[in-house]
């Protein structure tokens, strides 16, 4: 079975690509002073809605429980 596309639910657009917030974007746990993670996104090509948004290494987070 073919793996469904993924698909911008603002414009139909199919072309989503991944892109990455370095620097100050980076997120870090609230309890940590050095930790931190790069946030990556999926982002329509056509019209720049940004479908999801994840870290990339979530288990840095699990000290940081709330
Ligand atoms: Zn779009």
């Amino acid at each position: 079975m073919e793996k469904e596309k993924k698909k911008c639910p603002e414009c139909g657009c199919t072309e989503i690509a991944g892109g990455e917030f370095t620097g100050y974007a980076a997120l870090k746990p609230t309890n940590s002073i050095i930790a931190s993670s790069l946030v990556i996104a999926e982002i329509c090509t056509n019209c720049g809605y940004i479908l999801n948004m994840r870290v990339s290494d979530p288990e840095k987070f699990k000290k940081s429980l709330i």
